[in-house]
């Protein structure tokens, strides 16, 4: 089989971004060279001083299929996701019909996904009112962890759990050594707030803003560390936006409690006091806060309170985000971010001193960790997927329609000026997304390919 090198300037590997030659002998890479070692006869692609990355991996999408393929569907999720340079995606149980709470819907997911995708996926299972009986099996077949819900997701096929419930569940879910996944907001505070608006103006950000105050996720975070201890299952808080939670994360930590964090781009880069009269673009849950939030999630990045940053790329029918009453309270919420998710961290990253290795960390290796796929996935080095990221740093665009790929091209970030582009992307070293283009076919497949043996037993 022929040997390619992909030369650059600033690889992004474990020991640092550096020059290299990243020889690739078929899906894999073979080793990381210094540029001047290049084998001879290797077919040579040179990237000059654009950056390598290793491709990204997102663990919390939702692609909403199959069932609502009509608010994105494979195709056009992993089509965006190329674009924005991600090799690896993890779909949510939930928005697609049946959502993933049984062994039915996960093979009718992958029969969905046949031939459909352009980078590789993996499925998170999803904990509902009544399916803990499900836990062990859909462990056995392949999921990547699991998802529940501390308030109503606002969606049909999928409950929240209440606390006896989710207790009920724990032990089988520690059993399986797999991550539990958690929205962690409480509807009680956010039912009182709602309360206190009575007769607010919905069409204004901060009215939306006020219904889900931080006190619903500083509870629900709070009861998620007193389960962990109690059950030590593998916790994950997906989406953080409350700030004020970093200090029990801390106290958490310091415990040795198995727990783990994201955020997601919008909350470090957007702020509550720039959303505009009836812009629902910016709507999803928990919310966009203010800028001293804002700046406060970084921090919890630069201490590793936050592990890595996901999109939640969660995208609706232009219709359902009800543009023309612009009311926070009736639009669906959910952001589309992933062809944007690598040009805003790195606009943001940058300025505040934050390294294209750390990006790597936050937005490849850490979900691919979360995810179970890091044997593979995550790094530049040899064994791994030859999952690329060309990412030209010195470009910057002006976010329009046509950059999204989204099957709607709705989203917060049109209009705005980014730092950096994705030039290309290589999924198990092919092309899949380079400049506007998308060459081959959909060859994506779900991780991992040889399923091992469930290590769940009864
Ligand atoms: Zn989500």
């Amino acid at each position: 089989m022929t040997l390619r090198a992909f030369l650059s300037r600033r690889v992004v590997t474990e020991d640092g971004v550096r020059p290299a030659a990243v020889v690739v002998e078929g899906e894999r890479i073979e080793e990381v060279l210094s540029p001047n070692r290049v084998p001879a006869g290797a077919e040579v692609r040179d990237f000059g001083h654009a950056a390598l990355l290793p491709g990204l991996v997102d663990s919390h999408v939702h692609l909403n299929d199959p069932g609502r393929a009509d608010w994105e569907g494979f195709e056009t999720g992993t089509q965006s996701a190329a674009a924005g340079g991600y090799t690896l995606l993890v779909d949510m149980p939930l928005n697609c019909l049946p959502a993933t709470t049984d062994i039915g819907a996960l093979e009718a997911k992958r029969r969905a996904a046949a031939g459909r995708c352009w980078v590789d996926w993996r499925a998170w299972g999803g904990i509902v009112e009544d399916n803990q009986q499900c836990i062990p099996s859909l462990a056995g077949a392949g999921v990547a962890g699991f998802k529940c819900f501390l308030v109503n997701p606002g969606i049909d096929g999928f409950t929240m759990v209440t606390e006896p419930q989710l207790r009920s569940a724990l032990p089988d879910v520690a059993k399986t050594g797999l991550p539990l996944l958690v929205h962690a907001e409480l509807p009680e505070p956010i039912d009182s707030a709602v309360h206190r608006l009575q007769g607010a103006d919905w069409t204004r950000f901060e009215t939306f803003l006020a219904s889900r105050p931080e006190e619903a996720e500083l509870a629900a975070i709070r009861l998620l560390l007193s389960l962990c201890r109690e059950y030590r299952f593998r916790l994950h808080i997906v989406h953080l936006s409350a700030s004020q939670a970093l200090a029990d994360l801390r106290s958490a930590r310091n415990e040795g409690l198995p727990v783990s964090v994201e955020t997601c781009p919008h909350y470090l880069h957007l702020t509550a006091e720039a959303v505009p009269r009836g812009a629902t673009q910016f709507k999803c849950a928990p919310p966009v806060r203010g800028g001293a939030n804002r700046e406060a999630l970084w921090q919890g990045l630069r201490d590793r309170l936050i592990d890595l940053v996901a999109t939640d790329h969660s995208p609706c029918p232009p219709q359902m985000k009800r543009f023309r009453e612009g009311d926070f309270r009736d639009a669906w919420g959910g952001i589309a971010s992933l062809s944007m998710a690598l040009p805003v961290m790195y606009t943001e990253a940058r300025e505040r001193g934050f390294s294209l290795g750390d990006i790597a960390r936050w937005m490849s290796h850490e979900p691919a960790k979360l995810a179970g796929c890091d044997e593979r996935k995550g790094r530049i080095a040899p064994g791994f997927d030859a999952d690329l990221v060309i990412f030209d740093t010195e470009s910057e665009r002006t976010v329009t329609e046509d950059l999204l790929y989204y099957r709607h091209p709705v989203s917060p970030y049109l209009g705005e000026t980014l730092r950096g582009k994705v030039q290309a992307t290589y999924l198990r070293g092919k092309a899949i997304f380079e400049n506007g283009e998308f060459p081959g076919g959909p060859r994506g497949r779900e991780y991992p390919a040889e399923r091992s043996a469930p290590s769940f037993s009864r």
